[in-house]
């Protein structure tokens, strides 16, 4: 077997893992034989501060076959932040990106070779079903990407995640985006170039759960919205408008009413609700502008996306490129 460490793979396979030790086995047995449609390929995997038995099983797949290589994070950053740095290591002329759980099928990526092959940059994979989610996750999907929909200043195409295979040119405009809080899908979506959608069938996962609690998927979904839209800032100027519109029509009641009527005490509910009420809008707004400030900061402070602890099979060391 070659090491094809030191020339150019046609294709290179970016693969986020975080505590999948029991998947990465199987997971690349499948890969190799499905990465027969291209003549050289590298494996990325890029391990998101695993505390399991992840990097030595890395380790020992590289000693079988230099065509797998790691990237190890310092700690846990995120599963966009590993595919970041995926595209940094990669070298293929060519790039797929896949879960490592064999919920993406590798078999697929013939077919996005052949898209590829036909002058197609970005492929994405379209998934037929979420039947693999539970009823919930769908739910909570289903409305953020109708609120995505409404607000997003992209359009995200229904059913793409991130299994994908990207060219060379959209690789490098990947790298050029170095934002903190980070919406692959909508990052994937404004590079643009010749895009094409290749339907596949999610397979359930092989070993293990999930990674993704509730929360994290909240903060997935914000993170997507407040990057892709600022309609949340601006919502609030019309919301204040209309408060406002309302208030001046009330005190103009009151004032005629008075006028006509004469002095009257009542009017306790209407005080209390209306504080209330507004109090919380306003606390509402001060929240959605703390969203957006507190990723100014995120920005601003220009911290690196991530720390790298090894490298295996490859000569590189150190953090991450500044740009
Ligand atoms: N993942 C990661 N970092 C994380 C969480 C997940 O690199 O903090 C990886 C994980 O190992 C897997 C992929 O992201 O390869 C998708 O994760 P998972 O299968 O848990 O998500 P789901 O399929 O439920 O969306
Ligand atoms: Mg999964």
């Amino acid at each position: 077997m070659s090491n094809q460490t030191d020339e150019t793979p046609e294709l290179s396979v970016i693969i986020p893992v975080f505590n999948e030790g029991d998947n990465l086995r199987p997971l690349v047995e499948r890969l190799i034989p499905a990465l027969a449609c291209v003549k050289s390929f590298e494996i990325v995997l890029v391990d998101d501060g695993s505390s399991d038995s992840t990097m030595e099983v890395a380790r020992a797949l590289n000693a079988a076959d230099p065509r797998v290589t790691a990237v190890s994070f310092s700690r846990n950053f995120g599963k966009e932040i590993a595919i970041a740095a995926g595209v940094d290591a990669a070298r293929g002329k060519g790039a797929v990106i896949m879960d490592a759980d064999l919920q993406h099928p590798p078999e697929a990526i013939a077919l996005f070779v052949e898209k590829w092959r036909e002058g197609y940059q970005n492929i994405f994979g379209v998934r037929r079903s979420r039947e693999t989610d539970s009823a919930a996750r769908k739910w909570l999907t289903g409305h953020f990407y109708r609120l995505f929909a409404a607000f997003g200043e992209i359009g995200l195409p229904e059913g793409a995640g991130d299994f994908r295979l990207l060219d060379r040119v959209a690789l490098d405009a990947l790298k050029t985006l170095r934002e903190q809080a980070r919406f692959s899908k909508g990052l994937y979506a404004w590079i643009g170039f010749k895009s094409i959608g290749v339907p596949f069938d999610v397979a359930e996962r092989n070993a293990g759960q999930s990674k993704f609690s509730y929360r994290k998927l909240t903060r997935f979904a914000l993170d997507g919205l407040v990057s892709f839209s600022t309609a949340p800032l601006k919502v609030w100027t019309y919301i204040g408008m209309a408060i406002a519109a309302f208030a001046l029509a009330n005190a103009l009641y009151y004032v005629l009413e008075t006028l006509i009527f004469g002095v009257s005490a009542p009017g306790f509910a209407t005080l209390v609700v209306s504080i209330t009420f507004f109090a919380g809008v306003q606390l509402i707004s001060l929240g959605v502008l703390g969203e957006y400030i507190g990723r100014v900061f995120a920005e601003v402070k220009g911290r690196p996306l991530y720390l790298v602890q090894e490298r295996v099979g490859t000569q590189r060391v150190g953090a991450a490129p500044a740009a």
